[in-house]
């Protein structure tokens, strides 16, 4: 073989490695394309949608889901946490299974029938907790207050109230100070430890505790070993799959609040709203009315935390 035909072999393999790396590419493009027209033209209409089942990539394997809203909140979080997709595997699996017995009892709810949680934190207030109960005794619906040390300590009669009133009390740590309560295990159990004392000191041996949520959620990596600690302790800890935005800024139109509400319910059977009865929420007072009015035009029914 001569050098020039030699030559000659390499530059026709290299042209035909270069074709075929188009080809793949025009491949990929074409298919990432009809993914996205197909995304575009995806109805819409929350009676399909509850009937549908939906399959996301995890690792480029594909993961079945059901309508289940604690799932996709997992892998909206585990998206966000692990740009490559290649470990998001390990991280979704260990965090489904660890909230696998905190939601299962909502998430088998959630194919049969629609149930909401609505949610307070940050409270007891007393400019806007007594709103809220007021409003909440009006539609005659049950809600869940994470509630913190500090102001239960100043409102012991709202955490009363609260209780009285058929709704559950759970605990939101005692300080909500992030500084504090992540910088160790041992620190944020003695914290929630101390709230639990304390809203059993108000209300006596009728409450049952371990309900918990992490001030700022549950998910991260750094806050793995916090949920296995709460996991060992039994503990279910709540996050939530819908908010009415109330924390994404101040004093926020009552009409935001709703738009908001409804944006992020969508098509779920279980809806675990977040919300805040802290001091300047008092606009979340003026949309609970309306949000309420709405789950019960949709059939949903209200359920604590406690309960589920
Ligand atoms: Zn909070």
């Amino acid at each position: 073989m001569s050098k020039k035909k030699f030559k000659d072999d390499n530059i026709y393999k290299v042209r035909r490695v270069l074709v075929g790396l188009g080809f793949i590419l025009i491949v990929f493009v074409l298919y990432k394309l009809i993914g996205g027209i197909i995304l575009i033209f995806r109805p819409d209409d929350t009676n399909t949608v509850s009937a549908d089942s939906s399959n996301r990539v995890v690792n480029n394997q594909e993961i079945e889901f059901y309508e289940n809203p604690i799932q996709e909140v997992i892998y909206e979080k585990t998206k966000k946490i692990y740009k490559d997709t290649s470990k998001r595997e390990d991280y979704y699996n260990k965090a489904v299974n660890l909230r696998s017995k905190a939601m299962g009892r909502a998430d088998q709810q959630s194919k049969d029938e629609k149930v909401v949680y609505l949610t307070f934190d940050d409270g007891p207030s007393n400019k806007i907790t007594p709103q809220i109960l007021d409003v909440l005794k009006k539609y005659d619906v049950k809600a869940t207050f994470f509630v913190i040390g500090e102001l239960a300590e100043k409102n012991p009669e709202y955490i009363k109230r609260i209780h009285n009133e058929g709704h559950a009390i759970a605990n939101h740590t005692y300080s909500h100070d992030y500084d504090y309560i992540y910088s160790g295990v041992d620190h944020m159990l003695d914290d929630i430890n101390k709230l639990d004392e304390l809203i059993e000191e108000i209300i006596g041996e009728e409450f049952v505790g371990k309900i918990f949520r992490f001030p700022g959620g549950s998910f991260g990596e750094k806050k793995e070993p916090y949920r296995e600690a709460l996991d060992e302790l039994n503990y279910i800890y709540y996050d939530w799959n819908s908010v009415n935005g109330d924390a994404e800024g101040q004093k926020i139109a009552a009409s935001k609040l709703v738009s908001r509400f409804n944006d992020t319910t969508g098509a779920y059977n279980t809806i675990i709203a977040l919300m805040h009865d802290s001091n300047t929420k008092q606009t979340t007072v003026e949309a609970l009315p309306t949000i309420i009015e709405g789950l019960q035009a949709k059939g949903y029914e209200f359920k604590t935390l406690g309960e589920v």
